[in-house]
């Protein structure tokens, strides 16, 4: 498993006219804090309210206004902290990031630049069994979200919501360790099943609620090995940041291209400037959205109005006491106590609730067996109309009551599936339904018996052609099962077969 190391993946490769280039890439994630309330005031952060519906004067910046922080999501920030192995920092201290946006009525953004909650942690990212990539965090800090302008709902004027304005964010950033498109999924589908397990984000990207500043710089094979040795920025190339990522498909898209691009301009003996891009989906192209000369100067300062923020250790090690089993752990746990697959045991660790579904399936059964109807049967059928586990018409119990009717021989595989059909749309509880449906497994070898000597005695040629070959027996057991409608157990229907043709 993971903690007894792990391969580092393969870095993306891309061959040029004059030789190959490698990609590198560091993350800011942008990282909405589940609470109800704002960092500084207390304010609903309800999702769809009426515009300007929840706005405290300080969200307002009405003169005089002070912030006050909001300890929920401190504590937030220091599970996030704890779940990414990373260093908490006992004291910290919130800055002012100035500048003019008619979102920001502050005229500010309070973060921290100088003293971030949290310091050095980890992400471990896998990418196939056993081969995983372990990209550091450089910092976790925690910040003002801006509020919304509206452009288009007037041909004259412009309209502002603030009621995001105030929001906790987390900003999460990564040292430059991803060394590929598909590894910068995987880093920050990783990040948000972390995040998602603690309960500190929603992690709804269409939403923007986790949202990911992509950088990416491009070397030659070598370069990163000795950035490593040394972390001196100056054996990497020059970054260009695309701000403002929210969907895993066209992060992948937008670090090819980039990548393509700089490799170009490079090739052709230019330079790659330092800026900031933005990528159109549409065109599958990242252009120039500020160069590093138009970048703003922030002047931060230490924002008067907040004492540097002190936690201590204790509050810390009783949040750390309540930390709940995490992915990595969750899926180690299924594959050994469940006997799951590398594979399985990904797909039912995802999301919460499916683990908890699967493990209220799997409770006291056949683990692979309960893995296989989730997968197979549930999620395909859930799939089918496009409904989360959640909203799931079979509970764990009445899938686990399948299940039983299987393991003790009662009803065939296929009966099973029948049974699920029908407890999707009428429900009802798995013995009775198949009762009443006249599920039931021929278990009684005299009846099998009776229709397989039937069977011998009709067809001679038949058992000598399978006393040849006995590839052929199958042929009488698909006969018995047919002439028993599909209720006869196959297992004992080939037992018997064989034993009766002295296979
Ligand atoms: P800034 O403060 O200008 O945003 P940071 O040092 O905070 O710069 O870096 C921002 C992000 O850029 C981090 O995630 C970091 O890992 C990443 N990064 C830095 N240098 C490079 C590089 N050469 N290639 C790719 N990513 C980089
Ligand atoms: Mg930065």
């Amino acid at each position: 498993m993971l903690d007894l190391g792990f391969e580092a993946p393969k870095p993306k490769v891309i061959a040029g006219a004059t030789g190959d280039w490698e990609l590198v890439i560091g993350m800011e994630i942008h990282a909405q804090v589940a609470s109800n309330a704002k960092l500084f005031s207390g304010a609903s952060t309800q999702v769809g309210a009426e515009p300007n519906s929840n706005v405290a004067f300080v969200d307002a910046a009405m003169p005089g206004m002070l912030p006050v922080i909001n300890e929920f999501c401190v504590e937030q920030a220091v599970r996030s902290g704890l779940g990414l192995k990373a260093q908490i920092n006992l004291r910290s201290a919130f800055d002012r990031k100035n500048y003019f946006y008619p979102d920001l009525p502050q005229g500010y953004q309070i973060s921290q630049l100088y003293h971030p909650i949290v310091g050095e942690g980890e992400v471990i990212v896998e990418m196939s069994p056993g081969v995983a990539r372990r990209v550091r965090i450089e910092r976790i800090h925690l910040e003002q979200d801006a509020g919304k302008s509206i452009h288009d709902m007037d041909p004259n004027m412009s309209f502002v919501d603030f009621n995001r304005t105030g929001v906790a964010l987390m900003e999460i950033v990564s040292r430059p360790d991803i060394r590929g498109p598909e590894e910068a999924a995987a880093y920050v589908a990783k990040l948000r099943q972390i995040l998602r397990y603690l309960g500190t984000c929603d992690g709804n990207m269409q939403n923007g609620n986790l949202r990911a500043d992509v950088n990416v710089s491009v070397c030659r094979p070598g370069d990163y090995e000795r950035y490593q040795a040394t972390q001196d920025f100056g054996h990497l190339g020059t970054r260009c940041e695309i701000k403002n990522m929210n969907s895993l498909r066209f992060i992948q898209a937008a670090i090819e291209y980039e990548a393509r691009r700089q490799i170009a301009i490079l090739e052709d003996g230019g330079k790659v400037d330092q800026e900031t891009r933005l990528y159109d989906p549409d065109k599958g192209e990242t252009r120039s959205m500020r160069s590093k000369e138009e970048a703003h100067d922030y002047r931060y300062f230490p924002c008067p109005d907040l004492l540097p923020l002190e936690i201590e250790q204790a509050w810390v090690d009783d949040i750390a006491a309540s930390m709940p089993e995490l992915p990595d752990a969750k899926k180690a746990r299924f594959m050994a106590d469940f006997g799951l697959t590398d594979y399985d045991a990904n797909v039912l660790t995802a999301e919460l609730d499916n683990a908890a579904f699967f493990e209220e399936v799997a409770r006291g059964r056949d683990g692979k067996q309960a893995a296989n109807w989730i997968i197979n049967e549930l999620f395909g059928r859930l799939n089918k109309e496009g409904k989360g586990i959640t909203e799931s018409p079979l509970s764990a119990a009445q899938i686990g009551g399948v299940l039983d009717l299987i393991a003790s021989g009662e009803i065939t595989t296929k009966m099973a599936k029948d049974l699920f059909e029908i407890l999707w749309t009428e429900g009802g509880i798995p013995a009775e339904v198949a009762a009443k449906h006249g599920m039931k497994q021929v278990t009684d070898t005299g009846e099998i018996e009776r229709a397989l000597d039937a069977l011998i005695a009709a067809n001679p040629e038949q058992v000598e052609k399978a006393k040849v070959n006995a590839k052929l027996a199958g042929w009488f057991t698909g006969q018995v099962l047919k002439a028993t409608g599909g209720k006869a157990n196959p297992a004992v229907v080939n037992q018997m077969v064989a034993q009766k043709l002295g296979l």
